[in-house]
């Protein structure tokens, strides 16, 4: 039993963030945004299947949602003749994402995780520490590119598994191009090696009959977000100089985002 608002909505908020944290997410990349992976599906496991783009016109304008066709008469969108393409899927380890702009979350939500401004060469970016398993999903690229890098990789290095990945975007639109630049072997630590076993299988997220990450692979995901506190002007884990965020620079964003 629960008295009072406050253990109410306490225990509410419990709730939600479990179920969220629970929720299997996939990597979103932005224009000129960048993440580290670390693939936990390897070439003989890798998933490719036909989707279908469906044009949604909602009060906001429209959208386009996927939906996974079953290539056969039971599939209602190739029934009404709705044109599909190929996605590919993997199981990946993301360990960080380097974004163009802060958190969106933080304007719903004042608990959501205020990024850290990191410098990588001559750019400023917001650093996502994810440290979680995150869906890898792409199309085959123009003219395949994407689909024969994977082959490409696989085929040099007899294995997706022995290093870590940049997956990069570029433009916007029908203008976007994404590169996938392997980085040099490392070893995969213990904890992350051990997601392999445990993850939902593969085919079943992609179907949609899975949505959640379950029992342990969840506490997983849970004990990682404790560990977001970042010190001011050093160096961080994956060695990028953290920058110290001024009161200054925080009004110049704030005047920013007013126009
Ligand atoms: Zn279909």
């Amino acid at each position: 039993m629960l008295r009072g608002l406050g253990e109410i909505k306490k225990n509410q908020d419990r709730t939600q963030e479990l179920m969220s944290k629970d929720r299997i997410n996939y990597i979103f990349l932005k224009d000129r945004e960048s993440a580290i992976i670390r693939f936990l599906t390897d070439g003989d496991e890798v998933i490719l299947a036909n989707f279908h783009t469906v044009e949604e016109v909602t009060p906001k304008g429209k959208r386009f949602s996927k939906h996974y066709c079953t290539q056969d008469l039971t599939c209602k969108y190739c029934a009404q003749g709705v044109s599909y393409g190929e996605v590919i899927f993997l199981w990946g380890y993301c360990k960080y994402i380097l974004h163009r702009t802060q958190n969106p979350r933080i304007d719903d939500d004042p608990n959501a995780p205020k990024w850290p401004r990191v410098r990588s060469g001559d750019q400023v970016y917001y650093k996502e520490d994810v440290n979680g398993p995150r869906i890898f999903s792409t199309g085959p690229g123009k003219g395949g590119a994407y689909k024969n890098a994977l082959i490409k990789y696989s085929a040099t290095y007899k294995t997706l598994l022995d290093r870590d990945y940049i997956w990069e975007r570029q433009g916007t639109g029908l203008g976007t191009t994404y590169t996938l630049t392997p980085k040099d072997p490392s070893k995969i630590e213990d904890s992350v090696k051990e997601l392999i076993g445990t993850l939902p299988p593969l085919e079943k997220v992609v179907k949609g009959e899975i949505i959640s990450l379950s029992g342990d692979t969840a506490k997983v995901a849970d004990d990682e977000v404790e560990e977001l506190d970042v010190e001011v002007s050093s160096t961080d884990n994956d060695g990028f100089e953290v920058i110290e965020e001024t009161d200054e620079e925080l009004e110049e964003e704030d005047i920013a985002e007013l126009f």
